[in-house]
């Protein structure tokens, strides 16, 4: 008996591009000292008034199957949550829970498209994005968006992609980029969407992680609200990776046909994980700038390290927990350099050509160790490139 080729072949046939992370965890697991600035996770837990949050839930009886869509109460608040964020009106109506953003990104696809249909990403994009697109039996095409822009992508070569294709999956903030896309970005997206007749789905899982403009979503522009979907999550706004706690936002017909399929894949979020979303989410915006303040600090730290040298040329990292490095002034590829970072300075980055073919000369810098560690790393870095320079 043999799996079947759609499971076979989610990662299309090559490398995950997880290489150097597995490598990596091995040398850690081996007990060697690495400095880790790979995977999107904070340094620090989930509060534990929020866990307190989650036990009295437990306690109290939510350990049965809870509502499907989500319960009316954490609807209601993510609804808040967008609206105050986006000023678009939205109701619990609008809002179905999911298993974190990543059930969100492959139930979004399966609602969007057929079987067989084109799925346009953004290259660079979340390493997952192919697998999640292929997962939902859809063929990914991935549209440049280049760096001297950048990684704005541009509208002409999301049109010059589209024929054919059903949906656009778009990333703001950025990862691994750190780009946030401006408003002449999404309005000439959102043009080409309309013409190409495109879902939008539109992954804000950083919304919280903005450093420099501000975060607009797809969702906001005149037009555009009917045709797209919101991907959204606590995990990086409320440090609450493990709670699998995401969210699809769009228009009712389409959530109300995304609950089904939840009926039909997990039957629902635990209810004691949802009340403590509740709860999170009372905490507010001074609460979730909380959690964002120590990768603005590190992001600061970094570009102004960086500017005393010539030899690697950070991306403008605008939002999400990530600097990205353009690294080819080592003469070295991003794979490459990453490599030999690890084996010589026992500091581990991702290569950015695990994210697709556009930021091949990258690495991507993972903001997530605490300062004193994150400065260190950051200082050998530095001057592990000059030395290949030299
Ligand atoms: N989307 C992006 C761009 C991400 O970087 C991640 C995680 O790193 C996810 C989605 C999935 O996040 P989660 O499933 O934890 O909400």
């Amino acid at each position: 008996m043999r799996a079947s080729a759609r499971i076979l072949g989610l990662n299309g046939g090559g490398s995950d591009g997880w290489d150097l992370y597995r490598r990596a965890k091995a040398m850690i697991a081996a007990g060697e000292p690495v400095l880790e600035l790979t995977i999107g996770e904070h340094d620090i837990r989930t509060d534990p008034r929020i866990l307190d949050a989650m036990d009295a839930a437990a306690r109290a009886g939510h350990t049965g199957y809870a509502p499907v869509p989500g319960s009316g109460r954490l609807r209601d608040a993510i609804a808040a949550r967008i609206e105050r964020m986006t000023g678009v009106p939205t109701t619990r109506d609008n809002v179905v829970v999911t298993a974190g953003g990543q059930a969100a990104l492959l139930a979004a696809h399966i609602a969007c498209c057929e079987p067989g249909d084109t799925a346009l990403t953004i290259d660079p994009y979340y390493a997952t994005y192919p697998g999640t697109i292929r997962a939902a039996s859809c063929v990914p095409r991935a549209v440049p968006a280049r760096p001297e822009d950048g990684f704005q992508p541009r509208a002409e070569a999301v049109d010059a992609a589209a024929e054919g294709a059903k949906s656009l999956l778009l990333n703001t903030p950025n990862n691994p980029t750190g780009a946030v896309y401006s408003e002449a970005t999404l309005t000439g997206i959102g043009e080409v969407a309309r013409a190409r007749d495109l879902w939008l789905i539109s992954d804000e899982v950083y919304d919280a992680q903005v450093w420099q403009g501000r975060h607009l979503s797809p969702r906001g522009l005149p037009g555009l609200a009917e045709r797209t979907l919101v991907i959204g999550s606590l995990s990086k706004s409320h440090a609450m990776t493990g709670s699998r706690l995401g969210w699809i936002v769009g228009p009712e017909e389409m959530v109300a046909a995304i609950a089904d399929l939840s009926t039909n894949t997990n039957y629902g979020i635990p209810g004691f994980i949802q009340e403590a979303g509740v709860f999170a989410l009372g905490l507010g915006p001074d609460f979730e700038a909380e959690i964002a303040a120590p990768f603005a600090r590190r992001r600061a730290l970094f570009l102004e390290m960086l500017r005393r040298t010539q030899v690697l040329r950070p991306v403008p990292a605008d939002g999400a927990m990530y600097v990205m490095l353009d690294v080819s002034g080592t003469g070295r590829d991003g794979e490459a350099f990453a490599n030999g970072l690890l084996d010589a300075e026992r500091i581990a980055v991702m290569p950015g050509a695990s994210f697709g073919a556009a930021a091949a000369n990258h690495v991507r810098v993972a903001l997530t160790l605490p300062d004193p560690a994150f400065e260190e790393a950051a200082r050998r870095l530095i001057a592990y490139a000059t030395g290949l320079a030299a």
